[in-house]
């Protein structure tokens, strides 16, 4: 494989920050320019950041290199780069707007931002599940009227383990109505324990915005391409209550599923353990080597024991049983920084180089 040359826009936050890490040592990309806000521009960026929120130190190679304007600069960094990873903090209207400018600077947009989502052609990928959504790049280029720019998105971090445990069961069994409860760690809201006090020995019932993305983009990503745009799935119909706890790092599901037809324990089992996606087939370097791992043990899964599976990349399932209202129920969990945001964005990146789609 190439070796391509990457950006990071928004490298001084958080999300920024697990990128600068992940891509410091990539197989296949090379981090080449770095991006923050108008405060940060023209620093190095060992000096740009406030706070260093990683375990793993700066990268060397990064420390010295200086901070680019990401508003002012789209054009310098569209021809230094062959694409960017995307992930600040401004409205959704400026980030729509940002995301397009790079894209028509033909410079591929791959974002960890929400402000795309459900924008109709642009692919919202989980690389196992739905890589055939990258096919509605070329409808994207035509709109944008590039060769090479487009922007394709992840997914919101909450659903990461409940969409992909019940997205394999969905062909043979037909996955109707879900209700599940997320206890999400608190560096998705980009805090730690000494920014965030008042988590501790709490519990905080809302997260703003985050329901009605746990319930609708479930269904893009069950969508179906029909000529110029995806097409939103009807169901499974999906309702949810996201409430934050003092977690580090690690978001789990407690999921009720019912099915059209209901498949028994062992069927469920089978798929998870037999489970493969595209990133699997093509052994991408982030993908992890088996995608849903069960637990049999009663207290499993756990965010400290089992969040950092295989790179934090793995999901894992546990206490599967059937339940006296719906059909079935389970626990799951996913790494929100890793799998849910930065490690997902990497990911999907490494499909879309390897399908063609940034040469
Ligand atoms: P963050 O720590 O607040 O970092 C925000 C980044 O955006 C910084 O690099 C900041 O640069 C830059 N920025 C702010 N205002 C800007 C402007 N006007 N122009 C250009 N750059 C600007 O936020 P985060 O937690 O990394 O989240 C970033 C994005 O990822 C958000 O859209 C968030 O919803 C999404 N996300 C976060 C998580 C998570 O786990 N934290 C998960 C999934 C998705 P300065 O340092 O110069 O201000």
């Amino acid at each position: 494989m190439k070796k391509y040359n990457v950006g990071i826009i928004g490298a001084t936050g958080m999300v920024g920050q697990r990128f600068a890490t992940l891509l410091e040592n990539h197989p296949w990309f090379n981090v080449v320019a770095l991006a923050a806000s108008p405060r940060s521009a023209g620093k190095p960026y060992k000096d740009a950041i406030k706070k260093w929120l990683m375990a793993k130190p700066m990268p060397e190679s990064m420390k010295d290199m200086i901070i680019l304007n990401a508003t002012d600069d789209v054009e310098k960094i569209a021809g230094m780069v062959d694409f960017v990873f995307c992930a600040v903090d401004m409205n959704k209207d400026e980030i729509k707007a940002l995301e397009e400018r790079y894209a028509k600077a033909e410079c591929p947009v791959v974002s960890n931002n929400s402000a795309h989502r459900h924008t109709d052609d642009v692919p919202m990928i989980l690389p196992e599940l739905n890589a055939d959504h990258a096919k509605i790049i070329p409808e994207q280029r035509k709109r944008l009227g590039t060769k090479r720019g487009f922007i394709a998105v992840k997914p919101n971090c909450s659903l990461q383990g409940y969409v992909p445990a019940l997205f394999p069961l969905h062909k043979e069994f037909g996955v109707k109505d879900v209700v599940v409860c997320t206890y999400q760690a608190i560096s998705g809201a980009g805090k730690t324990f000494e920014s965030f006090p008042e988590i501790v020995d709490n519990v905080i019932p809302f997260i703003g915005g985050e329901e009605e993305k746990s319930e609708k983009e479930p269904l893009k990503i069950w969508g179906k391409i029909n000529g110029s745009v995806i097409e939103d799935a009807k169901t499974p119909n999906f309702t949810a209550q996201c409430i934050r706890v003092p977690v580090s790092d690690g978001h789990m599901g407690a999921v009720f599923a019912r099915f059209e037809k209901k498949p028994t324990k062992e069927e469920i089992l089978n798929i998870w353990k037999n489970y493969a996606g595209r990133a699997q087939e093509l052994e991408l370097p982030s993908a992890p080597k088996h995608f849903l791992n069960y637990f049999e043990e009663d207290n499993m899964p756990q965010p400290k024991l089992n969040r950092d599976l295989e790179n934090g990349m793995a999901i894992s399932i546990g206490r599967l049983r059937e339940d006296s209202q719906f059909d079935y129920k389970f626990v799951c969990l996913s790494h929100n920084t890793l799998r849910g945001a930065a490690g997902g964005a990497v990911l999907m990146a490494e499909l879309l180089c390897a399908e063609g789609y940034m040469d």
